[in-house]
């Protein structure tokens, strides 16, 4: 081999092997993130005062309670103690919605969603003092653009008061474009409309933002498979659940043709590998769907997020939930 063609042929060799992609990522607040040494640098806790309580996870309530974000802290007040940090585009994507009131838990907030990462994940800004009034619904948005002040808006059981004035930042995927018409048939959602459409927390599955926001670039994609199987459960239906038309790249197997699926979960219920079940596969269920496996060594974990029912054999609520949403829709 001539030493000329050797850097093409390692070049060839890298692309074929791992996936070079990464996509820039902005710190979300006014905080510089390289001055960051240890997490009380850039973490809001609870009224706990644990810092744990504000990472993902299972880490409220004595793990009793899901937090699907992490909370970052102002780095300046004005004279009354209100938080002076802008806020900013995580990345390069486009405004997907605006909830100007604070009419729910995440207060006043913004999502925006990001097509040409390695996944199209949507990221989260909530609790904010007020919106960028120059944001509008499918507007093309760069990374770092301002698109609000920090503040503590919330309304329900949890209020925020001025000295915890936070941003929750959520990264994640969406779970089904139908999940309007599964929410509006849900008994238990009569008189309480949907406000959010598809951007309802419910519709949304969020991972740990901390892989994604601790350096200048991330992989989406290695992040999300970086998760690891926590359940499996097999599906039989005939038509691609949109969560497949949305995300190929978590597919694998002849999705044209299958007859049913076999879904990996992470522990907090984020599908994260979907193969498809050919119509002579064993795996098969004989109805719609079933739980099919259970990593034991997260049982406990699984319980409390109710991933599991606290028999941990049947589904709990919540995965119940996710996959009535995914399915929602297809035949
Ligand atoms: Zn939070």
């Amino acid at each position: 081999m001539s030493p000329r063609t050797l850097p093409s042929l390692l070049l060839l060799g890298c692309l074929a092997v791992g996936d070079l992609s990464a996509t820039e990522i902005t710190w979300p607040t006014s905080l510089d993130r390289s001055t960051i040494r240890s997490p009380e640098d850039y973490l809001q806790p609870t009224i706990s005062g644990k810092t744990e309580s504000a990472t993902f996870g299972m880490v409220r309530e004595d793990g009793q309670r899901f937090h699907e974000g992490v909370d970052i802290k102002p780095v300046g007040r004005n004279a009354a103690g209100e938080p002076l940090d802008l806020i900013f585009s995580a990345m390069d994507g486009q405004v997907a919605y605006l909830n100007p009131n604070a009419n729910g838990p995440y207060g006043k907030y913004v999502v925006l969603y990001h097509p040409r990462a390695e996944i199209p994940a949507y990221t989260l800004y909530a609790h904010l003092a007020k919106l960028d009034p120059g944001l509008k619904v499918n507007d093309p948005i760069a990374r770092g653009k301002v698109i609000g002040l920090m503040g503590h808006t919330s309304a329900g059981v949890d209020a925020i008061t001025k000295d915890r004035s936070h941003l929750h930042f959520e990264v994640g995927v969406i779970l089904s474009k139908n999940f309007n018409t599964w929410y509006a048939a849900q008994a238990e959602n009569r008189g309480s409309p949907n406000l959010h459409g598809l951007w309802n927390g419910q519709n949304l599955m969020g991972m740990d933002p901390m892989p994604v926001l601790q350096h200048t670039q991330a992989n989406l994609l290695e992040v999300l498979r970086s998760q690891k199987t926590a359940l499996t459960v097999t599906m039989r239906t005939s038509q691609k659940p949109y969560f497949v038309e949305l995300y190929p790249m978590l597919v694998q197997g002849d999705a044209a043709h299958a007859a049913g699926w076999y879904v990996e979960f992470s522990w907090q219920g984020m599908p994260i590998r979907w193969t498809a079940l050919d119509a002579s596969s064993p795996k098969l269920p004989g109805n719609r769907w079933r739980l099919f496996e259970v990593d034991q060594s997260l049982r406990k974990i699984l319980v409390q997020r109710k991933m599991l029912a606290a028999d941990t054999k049947r589904p709990g609520e919540l995965l119940t939930q996710n996959v009535e949403v995914l399915l929602s829709g297809v035949r």
